[in-house]
């Protein structure tokens, strides 16, 4: 481990000017740490965030949910607003780590944990992420866990939290705080795609924090619920997840909302799926013909093709089982 600095801020002020100057913002620590250990990275300062105010889980005004940043993983999965509301993010959230990481870890630093690409890890490996213009060892390497949505030809990693797909599923926003203020940013537009650079894997600024993940209010009350298909029942990443929300009125599905995690670069919404369902009458057949759009413009590798046929079933799955069988 490389030798830094390590300071704990107690107001939000202190926290931004930290992070100008280059401080790196640890909350959890449950991955940064991990990462400064294999030395993939290399923070000068360390800036403790767990001080701040950000623990809270608030109803918005127009009857949203918002998340404050350092809200840990626990927390929010046991939050009876959120488990009654929108049960596909306590799903997502409890079917993420283990007990043990999910009381250390925070909502905030979910968002923006690493792949988990082996590659990626290991600083003997050619890895365009970690340090640009270096090549790409998983393209030709062992990529079963690998992107099959949103790759480039410079980096196919997926992006690892499952809660991130529900927030996506919700179309809900990431608060930021920065030196030039406030701003929100769609979860889907904050967690870039590689494209040339995949060391940009976000939006924050520089010193911008995460303030809150807000789930906006939905007029329609929604069913919902999280799937995880993963090589073993716990403490594993997806191969393929599916989070659906649906508001079924009269017979009729009036509002779907579908995304799909660990075959994306980022959180996958299925546009093309939603579309499918919105006005039909719920059936198995319907579930069927729905999820034949889930894998739109997939690109499988040479180890990952299983992923392609598996996300179709996934969403189906969870499409009945929030749906029900008919
Ligand atoms: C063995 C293992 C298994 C796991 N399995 C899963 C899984 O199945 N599903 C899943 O979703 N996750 C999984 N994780 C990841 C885990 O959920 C993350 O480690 C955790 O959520 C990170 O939160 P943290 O608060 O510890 O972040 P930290 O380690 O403190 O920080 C992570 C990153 O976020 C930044 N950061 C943190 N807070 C903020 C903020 N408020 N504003 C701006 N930047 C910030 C930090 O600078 C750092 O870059 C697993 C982790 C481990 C170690
Ligand atoms: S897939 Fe991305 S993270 Fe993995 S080795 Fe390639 S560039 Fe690095």
């Amino acid at each position: 481990m490389h030798p830094f600095s390590f300071t704990k801020v107690a107001s939000t002020r202190d926290a931004l000017n930290a992070g100008l100057r280059g401080g790196r913002y640890i909350a959890g620590g449950t991955t940064l740490v991990d990462l400064m250990r294999e030395t993939v990275e290399r923070p000068e300062t360390l800036v403790d965030i767990t001080g701040l105010p950000l623990h809270r889980i608030t109803v918005t005004e127009r009857g949203g949910l918002r998340i404050g940043a350092l809200v840990r993983m626990a927390e929010a999965a046991a939050d009876s607003r959120v488990r009654t509301t929108f049960p596909v993010i306590s799903q997502a959230l409890e079917l993420s780590a283990s007990a043990q990481l999910r009381n250390m870890a925070t909502v905030g630093g979910n968002i923006m944990q690493r792949t988990r690409c082996t590659y990626f890890r290991d600083v003997t490996a050619a890895c365009n992420k970690r340090e640009p213009g270096s090549g790409c060892a998983a393209l030709e390497g062992v990529n079963r866990t690998h992107a099959i949505l949103g790759a480039s030809g410079d980096c196919v990693a997926t992006h690892p939290s499952d809660v991130a797909v529900a927030f996506a599923a919700l179309d809900a926003s990431v608060h930021l705080l920065g030196p030039d203020g406030q701003r929100s940013v769609p979860v889907t537009g904050f967690l870039l795609r590689p494209g040339s650079t995949p060391n940009r894997e976000h939006a924050l600024r520089k010193g911008e924090l995460i303030t809150a993940v807000e789930i906006p209010a939905h007029p329609r009350p929604l069913k919902s619920g999280y799937l995880k298909v993963r090589d073993r029942q716990s403490y594993e990443f997806a191969l393929t997840s599916a989070a659906v929300a649906l508001h079924v009125r009269g017979g009729v599905i009036r509002e779907a909302k579908v995304a799909a995690g660990g075959v994306g670069t980022v959180p996958w919404k299925l546009p093309a799926v939603e579309r499918h369902l919105i006005g039909e009458r719920p059936s198995d057949a319907l579930w069927t013909e729905a999820s034949e759009r889930a894998a739109d413009g997939a690109r499988p590798l040479e180890h990952n093709r299983f992923k392609v046929e598996l996300l179709k079933r996934t969403d189906e799955r969870q499409l009945r089982i929030v749906g029900g069988n008919r």
